[in-house]
């Protein structure tokens, strides 16, 4: 090809420059011949991996040295190698040593097993790739996302008006939340003046059960953790709200400044809903933001039968959910609601130069970076969008329900056995422990010995690989606790996991007999 080069000055192009004129070659592009074939073979890998993911074992239980080890320790590659090669060897490594939460035996901590189509919406998403932090720089998407967080408040039966954005978990949703109840309830501006400029110190409320993410959030946002009042649980493990009402007066008369409670829907241990439309009131009264979080447990109140425990909900000023765990997406993905969306604005929002997101329309767009921590932003919506049209609410309700169903039926099972002593039961979370019969199932709490044994038959069991569940100290009891966010998992399942447990169960309670 002839260009015609500028007649004033004579600058001659490199052969580089010459040759990309041509045609630039990047090494990085995948001819679609080639693309389809690998496409095509991943797939058929990925989908293998899946028929199969309960045959085996939820983990190999391999060392870090061990995994460090076949991973090899070479140093970053100088030149390029096979993608074909590339995409065997990698899967490989993944398939065969991972620890599984597709398995229908994973009940561990509160991570889902993914759906599938949520890997098929994460590649689409990929090969798109629009950055959903700016509406201009992703139209459809920006719709999508808009669209998905609507359905979630509908699904979770608050009013489609709440807004939100869709943030990496439950940490961030927490977050964003947090600070958005910060701005609208300080007493002067924090966007200019800063926290230093309010006199009485700002403190928040929250059920001693509360997860962790209140630590780090009075930590990272400057209040300390003493800004933090932890209120007891009453005997159904429930915040106590006749101490939350007594703590925030006697801190109003002492001249601070209340402006949060958060109420727990499914708390982190035991999945207890506190009693939110008690909650609600009381920040009415006082003038408080009230938010839920429901990380884990609130899709529940999507089933009728259920749907009573949540009550006030719609009250909430912010709540925050994870769809990578009730509702199954593949990580990651946490969502924030809020009544009235424009207190996120208020938070994050900045307008710099050189953005210019807002000129060509007639209607303000919806750019998701002045709604959240993030700028640039990826897709997470469309593995969440895509699912919910799969299966609709009704395909929900169903997994939830059975879920929670499979896990009043371990707690039965736990109940009936003569070694085994149920603790709690509460949304999908079991809480059980192992006791020998040579010990009475009642009256042990704090018994250091049944402590002991639980804590190592944990570990144990998480090393076996057989089925993977965590732990919870409930009413000073050190528990196995199993929550099945899991629509693989089958009853089937559950009583084999009775016997797995009361097996491994014997073997550690012999093994200690054998040290003492
Ligand atoms: C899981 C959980 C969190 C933390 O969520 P991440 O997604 O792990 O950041 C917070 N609160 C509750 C109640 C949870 O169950």
């Amino acid at each position: 090809m002839q260009r015609p080069l500028p007649t004033q000055k004579l600058i001659p192009l490199n052969t580089n420059q010459l040759n990309m004129i041509k045609k630039r070659e990047s090494p990085i592009e995948i001819p679609a011949d080639e693309f389809k074939k690998l496409g095509y073979q991943l797939i058929d890998s990925i989908s293998d991996f899946i028929e199969n993911v309960g045959e085996g074992s939820v983990t190999t239980g391999e060392t870090p040295k061990q995994i460090q080890t076949l991973l090899g320790d070479e140093f970053l590659p100088e030149n390029g190698t096979s993608v074909e090669e590339l995409i065997s060897k990698t899967s490989d490594l993944l398939f065969n040593h991972s620890l599984l939460n597709g398995h229908p035996k994973f009940f561990g901590y509160i991570t889902s097993s993914p759906t599938p189509i949520g890997a098929l919406a994460d590649l689409l998403a990929a090969a798109v790739n629009p950055n959903v932090g700016a509406n201009i720089l992703s139209p459809m998407a920006t719709a999508i996302e808009k669209q998905t967080v609507k359905w979630i408040a509908e699904f979770i039966g608050v009013s489609p008006n709440y807004g939100g954005i869709l943030v990496s978990g439950g940490n961030m949703a927490n977050f964003t939340a947090f600070l958005a109840a910060r701005t609208a309830k300080a007493p002067k501006s924090l966007k200019t003046d800063g926290l230093g400029s309010i006199s009485g110190e700002m403190v928040f409320y929250c059920a001693e059960t509360t997860h962790t993410w209140v630590e780090k959030a009075a930590v990272l946002f400057g209040h300390g953790t003493k800004a933090i009042r932890w209120i007891p649980t009453d005997v159904d493990n429930k915040m106590d709200t006749t101490i939350l009402f007594q703590t925030i007066n006697e801190d109003l008369k002492a001249g601070k400044q209340p402006f949060l409670v958060i109420g727990n829907a499914g708390d982190v241990s035991t999945g207890v809903v506190d009693n939110l439309s008690a909650i609600a009131s009381i920040c009415k009264d006082r003038e408080l933001w009230f938010h839920i979080d429901g990380a884990y447990g609130i899709p529940a109140a999507a089933i009728p039968q259920y749907k009573k425990l949540f009550d006030g909900i719609q009250e909430a000023d912010s709540i925050a959910l994870d769809p990578h765990k009730w509702l199954y997406a593949p990580l990651e993905a946490g969502c924030t609601l809020i009544k009235n969306p424009q207190h996120l604005l208020d938070t994050y929002s900045a307008h710099p130069v050189y953005y210019n997101f807002d000129k060509n329309t007639d209607e303000p767009s919806h750019n998701y970076y002045e709604y959240g921590f993030q700028n640039s932003r990826g897709f997470r919506a469309l593995k969440i969008w895509m699912a919910f049209q799969q299966v609709g609410k009704s395909g929900y309700i169903e997994m939830i329900n059975n879920d929670i169903e499979l896990s009043k039926l371990l707690f039965q099972e736990a109940e009936k056995h003569l070694e085994l002593e149920a603790v709690t039961q509460n949304l999908s979370i079991t809480t059980l422990r192992y006791v020998p019969s040579d010990y009475s199932k009642e009256g042990n709490a704090g018994n250091k010995y049944l402590n002991e044994l639980n804590e190592k038959l944990v570990n144990e069991l998480q090393q076996g690989g057989k089925v993977f569940l965590s732990n919870a100290i409930v009413s000073e009891k050190y528990c196995l606790r199993c929550c099945i966010v899991n629509f693989r998992t089958s009853g089937k399942d559950i009583l084999e996991t009775i016997d797995i447990i009361v097996e491994e169960g014997r073997k550690v309670h012999d093994s200690l007999q054998l040290i003492l």
